[in-house]
């Protein structure tokens, strides 16, 4: 942290020409794609995730360093109205200064570029801090980030449990902005601790985020991808769509494909390419999934299929999770807690507006899924969703320069989005009298 200080305070990296700022981030990007191939692979095996998916994530990460490379040199302040007669005023951008960034488990890397890329495009220094548990690719983030150009001690990478370390960045003075992705528990926690010294805080929370499936949809594409919305990254993925809400008419049918796609998909060895679904990363997580399916069922959830850990063909020897749905009621806590994991939960609906209330009866709000042709519909319901990310017709939504983040308890701020350039700045005003006469206020 006194080295994150130090750098910010001799200048070097605020004060460098934007251009040349931008021209080491696109650097960064540069390297990270030359060794994708190994940093994937490290990914894999430090979080269990499958070597498509990781290799997915690098592809993305690199795309995050070359946008906000642009952006460096595009952090314009504004040139305002005169507020007064022979008075001209503009305003700056300045870095926000030392930023702590805190990262989840489940993308380590991504969720890292994230922070990294906007914070060096602002002129920020940063003190990185992966989860615990996944602590390898930030380190080869450190490595790469010098190897770029980026001056000694503008990114430090520091690795050790959150309760200790992670609470002492939040604490300590040097730091200006915490920049976190995590549980909406640790979130509460870190802005009221970072209350006492007024530091700014971005975050980046949990979700229990829905789908809603209407009876006029394409049914297959609908099936698609509302599977790859729950089991992706086997679920653990803030933004999985972890309730899918299916209208009355068309609910039987959907359940039946996507229960027959479900058993399709392939849980196993992350290493192999044609794995889907890789491992839980931690045991406590694999734990938490097994009792809150034990807590769905004693709670009167219908459990459809999975709701019990991969046995046999090896899979003993690693934290597997068979791919698990209930069917639930609204009420119910498996269809209102976040699982972070492959666990889905179907809910049936009667209209549009019984299908906006339930999903929007939720404390989280980060993305939404609608499944409709009916272009007026998808246009009105996700209007009518309090969610920071709706995807209409598809299960891809996140992408660098589309603002990502949440409403509600899925926290504050956004990551991604050009306008993130402004959650690492402070914005100065200038104000200069370009009079002729002298000001006298005092007339004496
Ligand atoms: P977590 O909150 O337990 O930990 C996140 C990070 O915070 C880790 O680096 C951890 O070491 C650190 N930490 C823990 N206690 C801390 C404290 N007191 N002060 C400072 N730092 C502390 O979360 P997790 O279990 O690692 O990740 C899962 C959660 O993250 C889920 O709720 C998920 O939805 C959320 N998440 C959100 C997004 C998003 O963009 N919204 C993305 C990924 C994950």
């Amino acid at each position: 942290m006194q080295a994150a200080r130090k750098a910010l305070e001799t200048g070097k990296w605020a004060t460098m020409a934007a251009s040349r700022r931008a021209k080491i981030i696109y650097k960064i990007a540069q390297l990270i794609a030359e060794r994708a191939g190994e940093i994937a692979l490290l990914e894999v095996r430090d979080n269990g995730k499958t070597i498509g998916t990781a290799k997915g994530e690098l592809s993305a990460i690199v795309d995050t360093f070359e946008f906000y490379a642009g952006a460096a040199t595009k952090n314009y302040g504004s040139t305002l109205p005169a507020p007064v007669p022979n008075y001209i005023a503009h305003t700056l951008l300045e870095p926000v200064g030392v930023v702590g960034a805190i990262v989840a488990w489940n993308f380590p890397l991504l969720l890292a570029s994230w922070k990294v890329a906007p914070a060096l495009a602002a002129g920020c220094t940063i003190v990185l801090k992966p989860a615990t548990a996944t602590p390898l690719t930030a380190l080869e983030l450190g490595k790469i980030a010098l190897e770029a150009g980026v001056p000694e001690g503008v990114l430090n990478v520091v690795t050790g449990p959150g309760s200790e370390l992670g609470q002492a960045m939040v604490e300590h003075p040097a730091i200006d902005k915490i920049a976190f992705t995590g549980s909406t528990a640790t979130g509460r926690r870190i802005a009221a601790t970072a209350a006492q010294t007024l530091k700014r805080v971005t975050l980046e929370l949990g979700g229990k985020s829905p789908s809603l499936v209407f009876a006029d949809a394409d049914l297959e594409a609908a099936v698609n991808g509302a599977l790859y919305g729950i089991f992706y990254n086997a679920g653990q993925t803030c933004e999985a769509r972890s309730r899918v809400l299916v209208q009355d008419s068309i609910y039987d049918e959907f359940v039946a494909r996507f229960g027959e796609r479900a058993q399709k998909l392939r849980v196993g060895d992350p290493e192999d390419a044609q794995t889907q679904i890789g491992a839980i990363t931690l045991e406590e997580q694999l734990e938490k999934i097994a009792a809150d399916c034990r807590a769905g069922e004693k709670e009167g959830a219908k459990r459809l299929f999975g709701g019990t850990r991969v046995a046999g063909d090896g899979h003993d020897r690693g934290l597997f999770w068979n791919v698990t749905a209930f069917e639930a009621d609204p009420k119910h806590r498996i269809a209102r807690e976040e699982i972070f994991g492959p666990v889905v939960v179907f809910l049936k609906f009667k209209t549009e507006s019984e299908a906006i209330e339930i999903a929007n009866d939720s404390e989280y709000g980060l993305a939404a899924s609608i499944w409709s042709k009916d272009i007026s519909r998808v246009n009105r319901v996700a209007r009518a969703l309090r969610t920071g990310t709706v995807a209409i017709n598809t299960p891809y939504a996140v992408f660098p320069g589309v603002p990502f983040g949440g409403y509600k308890r899925s926290g504050y701020g956004r990551e991604l989005g050009f306008e993130t350039m402004r959650l690492y700045s402070e914005t100065k005003s200038v104000i200069t009298y370009v009079g002729e006469k002298p000001i006298n206020p005092f007339g004496v």
